[in-house]
């Protein structure tokens, strides 16, 4: 009976993928694992890449710098060194009439001997170059290299600009590319233009269902390039699409944080803020000023703050979260700060107290590693309201920990923290007023999007009398002379950091580990106090260590990342970073950020193992370029690409099926405009001729951003 029923319903777009031509249940399956269920996923899995397959010919047929395509069976596959490190796997190609080479520089050694066995039929397409070194003999290096299953649609697979799409194990591209194309040919009509006229003509997209059919099998119009770079209108058109969604529903998550009534209005000049402002011992940049004066504003109004404070490392975001927390406690509300790491907590707890004490309040250090005993007794005072600030790690939005009257919460370091940990913050107190504060600068156009929900402040100043550092890369040869630096800083009565990568046994290579740098000082400079820290570290010892590295009785302390953020030691001038290619660009930015935070000059010495990736280059030249964040980050998002630079779903912004924020930059700014501009005119989408897309906003936005009790 489910089959005949199967038979008569109309096609829809949530027909599942199971009953579409070339697909069974286990394909079926497998598509699943790409998030492929029904005809529309199918539709919206816009190709990544497009390919030239308008030339085709035979192996005897190659030219050098032609691009072509043809057909062959993998006849031996290997791989191996040239130089010390650099890896080449190779497979030979081979029809009637002849044999070529394909190269591979970067790639995973068990997959690529699982993906191109000896016998399988493919489909190849690349440019043929001459190997200089092999007599100009003509080579592929990273052709595209497609198993052919034997399934039919040459005309899906040649003679034209065909899609590429990502694949996943068990689903070769070839029979993916028949699926779609199956899928558009039955039901692309289907798909209806959920968009308002006006913006369609506006900007002269195609109607939705052609833009569709385009960017998967794109027709002779259009160039390789420009479909690469994803400028045609029809790629623009489904990018928008997306965008635009993303757009209004932000907007409307932002319009309900401001609906709330549930808030409470603050006094911001009470006594305890007097009082701090008049001992502080310097005066607050402009930049703190105007951060601060925005936050009390929001503190004044009825409805909960929900903003982001930008500053660069050693900016002084801490002292604006401290007066931003007094203010809880001078209307009888407790102030909660949650750290990414417990080194983070820890350090804040050190820094806080002693203002604490000097205004009479009680502060609370809560943490995952406290002891059961300590911990159920802080746990108490938080609970009765005994303790006014709680300084903490995530185990502050853990379910054990209650809070008597939590008014504000600030958030450090927002990048490590995603929108449900701050929505479980926020369940902690009736809707208390939130401040996050992150050192990783967002550029603007991302900032929009990410935080479309959040009012965004910038400390855009250091404090004065910083020094700018000098940072210079070395190579790992240059070890010797790079400690030499260590010791001659130290005679000068500074301190330096050693920070290694973090690495799992069984990686060992020849990276150098902490233990060994440590054990290498010590063993060099006997008269130096170096001391060891690393995640493995009991956290008491770890304080400890800490501790005495702020008094200056260590004075070389070896780390991995974990002091990454926040730790404060102005006499610090040193930071050697080994294995700096390994590192992202912004962590090395967060890192150099330790020093350069008194008086002296301070060095940044980065030990890199070469050969360097494109990427590793690049990142080590910005360091060297610059020492703004702003620029580093914009840096970083061009090397990495937003999805990277984000952290996986850590943002708390969906994840973009089609769009990609920086090269869609330009579509991001009109996307905003519009949805702001059509918002203006109809606040609630209530037109007849919006239903369409206010279904659409719902059906795509409404569970991923929580909308459905807003429209
Ligand atoms: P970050 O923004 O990286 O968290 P911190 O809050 O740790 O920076 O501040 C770094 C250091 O600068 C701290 O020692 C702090 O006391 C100091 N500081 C903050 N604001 C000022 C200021 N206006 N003038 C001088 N020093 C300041
Ligand atoms: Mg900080």
């Amino acid at each position: 009976m489910g089959k005949e029923t199967q038979e008569k319903k109309a096609p829809s777009l949530k027909d599942s993928l199971q009953f579409i031509k070339g697909v069974g249940p286990k394909k079926a399956e497998t598509l699943k694992r790409r998030n492929l269920e029904c005809v529309k996923d199918c539709l919206f899995y816009i190709p990544f890449r497009y390919e030239d397959r308008s030339k085709t010919g035979t192996i005897s047929t190659l030219t050098a710098g032609e691009h072509i395509s043809f057909s062959a069976e993998i006849s031996a596959t290997g791989s191996y060194y040239i130089g010390r490190r650099k890896k080449v796997f190779e497979i030979a190609l081979q029809d009637e009439t002849g044999v070529v080479r394909a190269k591979y520089y970067q790639f995973n050694a068990t997959y690529m001997k699982d993906k191109f066995k000896i016998g399988t039929r493919v489909i190849a397409s690349g440019k043929p170059q001459p190997n200089r070194r092999a007599g100009s003999r003509l080579e592929l290096v990273h052709p595209l290299i497609e198993i052919d299953d034997g399934s039919e649609n040459s005309s899906v697979e040649t003679g034209r600009i065909i899609p590429v799409y990502q694949t996943t194990e068990g689903l070769h591209l070839k029979s993916l590319r028949s699926i779609i194309h199956n899928v558009i040919e039955t039901y692309s009509g289907l798909v209806d233009d959920f968009l308002p006229q006006d913006i369609i003509e506006r900007n002269g997209f195609p109607p939705l269902s052609q833009a569709i059919r385009e960017a998967h099998f794109p027709s002779e119009e259009y160039s390789l390039d420009a479909l690469n770079r994803f400028k045609t209108n029809a790629q623009e058109r489904i990018v928008f699409d997306e965008l635009f969604l993303i757009q209004l529903a932000l907007f409307y998550k932002r319009k309900q944080t401001k609906n709330i009534t549930k808030g409470f209005k603050l006094n911001t000049r009470g006594p305890l803020i007097k009082k701090f402002m008049q001992g502080l011992a310097f005066d607050l940049t402009n930049a703190q000023t105007k951060v601060l004066a925005h936050i009390m504003d929001d503190l004044e109004k009825p409805t909960p703050m929900n903003r982001l404070i930008q500053g660069d490392v050693g900016s002084g975001k801490t002292i604006v979260a401290l007066i931003t927390l007094l203010t809880a406690v001078d209307n009888g509300y407790q102030g909660a700060l949650m750290a990414p790491t417990e080194i983070l907590a820890e350090q804040h707890f050190h820094n806080l107290s002693s203002d604490c004490a000097k205004l009479g309040i009680c502060i609370e250090l809560v943490t995952g590693s406290l002891p059961a005993k300590e911990k159920k007794q802080a746990l108490e005072r938080v609970r009765e309201g005994i303790s006014h600030i709680v300084v903490g790690t995530h185990a502050l939005i853990q379910k054990e920990i209650q809070f008597d009257r939590l008014g504000i919460a600030v958030i450090d370091e927002q990048h490590r923290f995603g929108v449900l940990q701050r929505e479980a913050l926020n369940k902690k107190g009736t809707s208390p007023h939130i401040l996050v504060m992150t050192a990783t600068p967002i550029p603007r156009s991302l900032a929009l999007t990410i935080y479309g929900d959040l009012d965004v402040s910038l400390i855009d100043e250091l404090p004065p009398g910083r020094k700018p550092i000098k940072t210079q890369v070395y190579s790992e040869n240059k070890r010797d002379d790079v400690y030499g630096f260590v010791a001659k800083e130290i005679s000068k009565g500074r301190q330096a950091y050693i920070v290694c990568p973090l690495i799992e046994e069984t990686e060992k290579m020849d990276l150098k580990t902490a233990t060994e740098v440590y054990e290498y000082i010590k063993e060099r400079f006997p008269h130096i106090n170096a001391n060891l820290v690393h995640g493995k570290i009991k956290s008491a010892d770890r304080r400890q260590i800490m501790a005495e590295f702020k008094e200056g009785k260590v004075q070389a302390l070896v780390a991995t990342t974990v002091i990454e953020v926040g730790v404060h030691v102005p006499n610090a001038t040193l930071m050697i970073v080994e294995h700096a290619e390994r590192f992202g660009l912004s962590q090395l930015h967060q890192l150099r950020g330790r020093i350069g935070r008194g008086e002296h000059a301070s060095h940044c010495l980065l030990v890199a193992y070469y050969p360097l990736s494109d990427e590793g280059k690049a990142r080590l030249e910005a360091m060297q370029e610059s020492q703004d964040g702003f620029y580093i980050a914009e840096k970083d998002l061009e090397i990495r690409g937003p999805g990277d630079f984000l952290g996986t779903r850590q943002s708390g912004l969906p994840d973009l099926k089609v769009a990609n924020l920086i090269r869609d930059i330009k579509v991001l700014e009109i996307a905003r405009k519009e949805a702001q501009d059509l918002l203006q005119t109809h606040p609630d989408l209530n037109a007849p001729e919006l239903l369409k897309l206010k279904n659409e906003l719902l059906t795509e936005m409404g569970g991923r951003m929580g909308l459905m009790d807003i429209i």
